[in-house]
């Protein structure tokens, strides 16, 4: 294992050539030309490939990195994710067809996610990829699926664990959830899985999303690990993957930092040597959406419209809460914050003024940032939303008010 480098901050990974923000190698204008309209969502492939092997040098060896799809599901992506990953997860039929479409074999990729529809089941199960059951119900149903198409369906069960993930932004375990199988169930569960003549494959305990304290991933790390070593014994087979969740967050907001990856790995390296003794069998997995995409793509909208408002200036743009839900502020945020944003074809103009940005829809809702300090604007500039490669899109009311939409393209 070796150190990485300095974790970037955010805004610090896309260049600035001629006051243009740089992505891709393109200056911006140059961008919005090659896609030909505006609003947009630019990915950066290089720094999606930074951002992996960084996060390997970080992480323990041995240790498979896994990229969940529903941070951003865009096919380029994916396919690109494909060749430097170690496998997907996917939360539908409609994902696993895109990760199926990669190079990635099926063995690699994983379906999670609770209310799986009975097609979506045979689908999963035809496909010879890993399900994670989230309920005793389904695993019933799987397991008739399973026998009806003459095919042993993989499974793995999702444990709600009686843990949590603490400070995380969003908490996906502990407590009671509609997410896994209560872990104090899963033995009985795991003589079901034997009954049923199903191949088990291991278990997924995913707690949380949008941490920033390694200490917390730590935890969340070492008391799944330790869980899956305790319900080993009552395991039909021994246990192949054993997929800890991530959880792992990015910068968004003043004050926020990077998450401390060195101490992650270092301490799961540690947990690993356990997990080594234990349970030699079983491949330690994460699986992250948002840290490894999320930093690598921006939001581009023009501003339409500049009004005075009571003395407040307004930038009116054409993107906005229907492209970016997240942006706004309305996707599962308690406090609305800005999110990082610069006029992309003004980066270092020193005439600066104090705006609202807001985008076209009569909704109060529709804010891209909220008295913000950038340099002077005009109709016709370029708004850049940063961290915006992951929950952008497939994250949003594409369909309210009937807006145009948004492109996507990664470069
Ligand atoms: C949403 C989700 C992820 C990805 O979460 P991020 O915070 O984007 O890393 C991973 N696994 C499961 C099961 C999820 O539901």
């Amino acid at each position: 294992m070796k150190k990485t480098a300095p974790q970037h901050a955010p805004m610090d990974q896309f260049p600035v050539s001629n006051n243009n923000l740089v992505i891709g190698d393109l200056e911006l204008t140059q961008v919005v030309e090659r896609v030909g309209q505006t609003p947009f969502y630019a990915y950066d492939r290089q720094l999606l490939t930074q951002r992996v092997n960084d996060l390997r040098k970080a992480m323990p060896e041995g240790l498979k990195i896994h990229y969940a799809m529903k941070a951003n599901p865009m096919p380029a992506i994916v396919q690109h994710m494909a060749t430097i990953t170690d496998g997907l997860d996917v939360a539908s039929a409609g994902e696993m067809k895109v990760a199926l479409d990669t190079i990635m074999a099926a063995e690699k990729i994983s379906m999670a996610g609770p209310g799986k529809r009975p097609e979506e089941l045979r689908q999963a199960i035809a496909s010879h990829i890993t399900i994670n059951v989230e309920s005793c119900n389904e695993l019933e149903i799987l397991a008739n699926h399973s026998e009806q198409l003459g095919i042993t369906a993989n499974v793995a069960i999702r444990i709600n664990p009686a843990f949590e993930l603490k400070a995380s932004g969003m908490k996906m375990g502990g407590g009671p959830k509609q997410f896994g199988i209560d872990e104090e169930q899963v033995p009985d569960v795991l003589k079901r899985i034997k009954v049923l003549n199903l191949h088990f494959k291991g278990f997924h305990i995913f707690s949380g999303s949008q941490n920033l304290k390694a200490d917390s991933i730590i935890d969340a790390q070492q008391k799944s690990i330790a869980l899956a070593i305790r319900l080993a014994d009552f395991c039909p087979s021994p246990i192949e993957k054993l997929n800890i969740g991530g959880g792992y967050g990015i910068p968004y907001f003043p004050g926020d930092t990077c998450l401390d990856t060195d101490a992650v790995g270092e301490a799961l390296n540690n947990t690993m040597q356990d997990a080594k003794k234990q349970i030699p069998s079983a491949e330690i997995i994460i699986e992250l959406g948002r840290y490894l995409v999320g930093e690598a793509g921006i939001y581009v909208s023009r501003v339409i419209d500049k009004k005075i408002s009571r003395g407040q200036v307004f930038l009116v743009c054409d993107g906005g809460l229907h492209h970016h839900l997240a942006a706004s502020g309305n996707f599962g945020q308690v406090i609305r914050k800005n999110y990082p944003t610069v006029i992309g074809n003004k980066i270092n103009s020193d005439n600066k003024e104090t705006v609202n940005i807001v985008g076209p829809l009569c909704t109060p809702l529709d804010i891209l940032a909220d008295k913000i300090e950038l340099p002077k604007a005009e109709i016709g500039d370029l708004v850049v939303i940063f961290q915006s490669g992951a929950y952008g899109i497939t994250a949003s009311p594409i369909n309210f008010l009937t807006q145009p939409g948004a492109t996507e393209i990664l470069i």
